[in-house]
């Protein structure tokens, strides 16, 4: 199975527990710009697969190739290469995710980067359509500053492959409609209920909140968490959204728009 079997299962698991378990159950499964968001599924996923298995394995491999006689620790058999499986995964995951922290912090601070990143805080009923609603330069942004430097390590490809699968499930879990809660948990995990207020329209807690895609450790550690237990935001979006168009050409255009 490639990458592209698994998301279509995970997103059809995610399909049947959102009816079992709702968070909001009076939001229509047939949502505005659900047909949109469907495109980004297959676009995005097809993207992200072509660039994480194929472009990123092969631009990490040639820049390890040229960079071998510096970096001692990319060669084959190296420390993370010896170390079994599981621990690689284990490794690969928390790197990725601190990474993906990061990352994500530039997609919010960085103006340009802002742009397109905007594409995704456009969502305005939350579901797991909705984790993939996003530009695909900001595929390019994640995979190249993620999977590049990851890959180099010299890791195994297919624990890199199982974390890549392991972050779209919690991906997909992080934007659900359902109703659950993961308890003290949360101050480890990312959920939907925390997540929910990464989208949050208003300046509430300040814009900058809840970076974390598996864990939401980072946040809590760094100081960007940010979780009213008691209640959801009031609307999700961002502030001026209304600048976003609703067709698919042209919010694909939009972060290439030159606006004052
Ligand atoms: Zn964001
Ligand atoms: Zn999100």
């Amino acid at each position: 199975m490639n990458y592209w079997h698994y998301l279509a299962a995970i997103s059809a698991a995610f399909v049947l527990l959102e009816r079992l378990r709702p968070a909001r159950p009076n939001q229509p499964v047939l949502r505005p710009q659900l047909a949109n968001d469907l495109f980004y599924v297959a676009f995005n996923g097809h993207w992200y697969a072509v660039l994480t298995g194929t472009l990123t394995g092969s631009v990490a491999l040639s820049a390890r190739d040229l960079l071998e006689p510096v970096l001692a620790f990319a060669e084959p058999g190296t420390a993370l290469g010896r170390m079994p499986w599981a621990l690689q995964f284990v490794f690969y995951l928390l790197a990725s995710d601190f990474l993906q922290w990061c990352v994500h912090n530039l997609l919010h601070r960085v103006p340009l980067l802002w742009n397109f990143h905007k594409v995704h805080h456009s969502v305005e009923r939350m579901d797991w359509v909705g984790n993939f609603r996003f530009h695909w330069v900001e595929v390019v942004v994640y995979r190249s500053l993620l999977y590049v430097p990851l890959a180099m390590l010299g890791g195994s490809g297919s624990a890199l492959f199982w974390v890549a699968v392991f972050s779209t499930a919690w991906g997909h879990f992080n934007h659900a409609n359902l109703n659950v809660s993961i308890g003290p948990l949360g101050y480890v995990f990312n959920s939907p209920r925390m997540h929910l207020w990464h989208h949050d329209a208003s300046d509430e807690g300040g814009v900058a909140k809840n970076f974390g895609i598996v864990f939401s450790a980072w946040d809590w550690l760094f100081g960007t968490a940010y979780w009213p237990r008691d209640r959801a935001p009031e609307r999700i979006g961002y502030p001026g959204d209304e600048e976003m168009p609703r067709d698919l050409p042209r919010q694909i255009v939009f972060p290439f728009a030159r606006r004052r």
